[in-house]
């Protein structure tokens, strides 16, 4: 109970981090376990502060990047990426992480928000973009013309809008036991809207159905992107394959700041005297002064419960262990002559339950990087994709040619290459009631631990910015650094803003 009264207070104070038991300078020695997005912006916001700490990074895999990773089709030698990954102006701790390693050029982001629709078979399509008015109703000239939804439809919306928009953060952490589609109900939201708006940016952005989502993260999406600032849902795709993006960069600026990278290296157990004193690897105990757990949640659990750990501890891992999965289907299909228009991004693809969206790679990635001479590289990414896990590629195949040719009859080719990249654990499932199993990252400083993965509590669901986040808000409780999420990471470069030349433009 104690430990849930700490953990309550933590997340209320989310925003503003607490000073940890221990000052930095006590620690001169600290590991950070896994190199995903969480821990290396830990290790890096650590090694950064403090030259004279030891700071060792320990990553399972041979390259840094976690799940922003791409594995080599054995048979074509095409490294593809695990799942398309999008970015949005709103990340804005991710783009401080990306611009301090000088990754500039690996991303390319809308220099205006625009967000197309398509359906198969009516041939209908439409843009939502942000015009003239202030928000929360920039996007508001578009969803007027926007022909997937009646004017029953919008009207509706219109008071929905304003009250997400106005929503405080007690409100919205107030209904995170709520599903969003009974939140909606409850606000005489139309099946329509709750099916091709709404539920469609939950879907893309939650990886979880409407109807099992969290209310609040659902509002927090709606509110933080889509109608508080009309640069946010700016939206950003990487420039090369995803662990070309990541891993060089990132592990190039680690080094030269000083931390110990230790590739394909696996930590076992965690050691405990009066506190956790050290990390065992293979053959080897670390000892250390402070600990940076920055693990998929289940993986963290596995490391934490351990027999002689304090109960606190136990009861942190419990509660991770508790947070649930969803999955994501990436489809890669490249074809040996273009089918989408050369203008074409993105679109959404109103009503189809497998195929969402189609991104045209090659609009995304640099000439050098596209591995294909004459064709065009489509990608497909499928959200709570569980119920699909069981599906054969030929399924896959017959539902992506029903939407694509359907489409784009006349330019229709068969691709020459067809790949689906399962992953079963991909996001914690954002789910109502979710919020409970997210604990805060320095709850457990008083046992030199403290945790990162974008399933701890940063308000946010699991993204690359919510990954970033974790990990800094755990280097600032480790070094007793008083920070708000919402204001820059000082010592790293600024985030994108619209109009800077030093990011290129999709
Ligand atoms: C298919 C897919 C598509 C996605 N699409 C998007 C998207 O479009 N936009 C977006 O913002 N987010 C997206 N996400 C979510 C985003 O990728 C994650 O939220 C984020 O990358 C998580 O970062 P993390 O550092 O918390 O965890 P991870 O990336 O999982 O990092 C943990 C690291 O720990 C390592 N590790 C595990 N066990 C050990 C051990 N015992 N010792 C040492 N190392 C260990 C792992 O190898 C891994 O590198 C997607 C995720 C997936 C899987």
């Amino acid at each position: 109970m104690l430990l849930k009264a700490a953990i309550a207070e933590e997340s209320m104070a989310r925003f503003v981090s607490q000073p940890p038991l221990r000052r930095l300078r006590d620690m001169p020695k600290v590991v950070v376990i896994g190199g995903g997005l969480a821990g290396i912006a830990a290790a890096l916001a650590i090694a950064d502060e403090a030259e004279s700490n030891e700071v060792i990074l320990l990553e399972a895999r041979s390259r840094l990047g976690g799940r922003v990773s791409s594995v080599k089709d054995p048979k074509s030698g095409i490294e593809l990426d695990n799942c398309q990954h999008s970015c949005f102006r709103v990340y804005e701790r991710f783009f401080q992480l990306i611009a301090r390693a000088g990754g500039h050029a690996n991303i390319k982001l809308q220099s205006r928000t625009n967000l197309p629709f398509m359906q198969v078979g009516s041939g209908k399509t439409a843009v939502l973009k942000d015009g003239r008015l202030a928000p929360p109703n920039h996007m508001s000239a578009s969803l007027l013309n926007f022909p997937f939804l009646s004017l029953k439809d919008k009207i509706a919306m219109r008071k929905v809008v304003k009250e997400l928009a106005t929503m405080s953060e007690q409100e919205m952490a107030d209904i995170d036991n709520l599903d969003f589609r009974s939140w909606l109900i409850e606000r005489g939201q139309t099946e329509r809207s709750i099916n091709r708006f709404w539920g469609f940016f939950v879907l893309a952005a939650l990886n979880t159905n409407i109807d099992e989502a969290s209310a609040s993260l659902s509002a927090f999406l709606f509110k933080r992107g889509l109608f508080n600032d009309p640069h946010a849902f700016d939206v950003g795709a990487f420039t090369s394959h995803l662990s070309d993006s990541i891993h060089p960069d990132l592990h190039e600026v680690l080094q030269e700041a000083g931390v110990d990278i230790r590739l394909s290296t696996t930590a076992k157990a965690l050691l405990w005297k009066e506190g956790c004193t050290g990390v065992e690897i293979s053959g080897e105990d670390l000892d250390c002064d402070a600990v940076v757990v920055a693990l998929p949640h289940h993986l963290a659990a596995r490391l934490l419960m351990k027999d002689g750990a304090p109960e606190e501890v136990l009861t942190v891992a419990e509660l991770a262990a508790r947070l649930e999965y969803r999955s994501l289907v990436g489809i890669h299909a490249l074809h040996p002559k273009p089918v989408l228009p050369d203008d074409f991004t993105f679109s959404i693809c109103v009503d189809e339950e497998v195929i969402q969206m189609l991104f045209n790679k090659n609009s995304e990635l640099d000439a050098e990087n596209l591995p294909i001479e004459d064709g065009q590289w489509i990608s497909v990414p499928v959200s709570a994709a569980d119920k699909y896990l069981e599906w054969k590629d030929e399924e896959f195949l017959a539902e992506y040619t029903r939407v694509v040719k359907g489409t784009f009859p006349e330019t229709w080719n068969e691709p020459q290459t067809f790949k689906v990249i399962k992953t079963r654990k991909a996001t914690f499932a954002a789910t109502a009631g979710c919020a409970e199993f997210r604990v805060a990252q320095n709850v457990l400083a008083e046992h030199r631990i403290h945790l990162a993965g974008s399933w701890t509590d940063t308000g946010w669901p699991s993204t690359m910015e919510g990954a970033v986040r974790s990990g800094l808000l755990a280097a600032a409780g480790l070094m007793n650094i008083e920070w708000n999420p919402e204001t820059d990471w000082k010592r790293w470069p600024r985030p994108p803003q619209r109009l800077d030349d030093e990011w290129k433009t999709w």
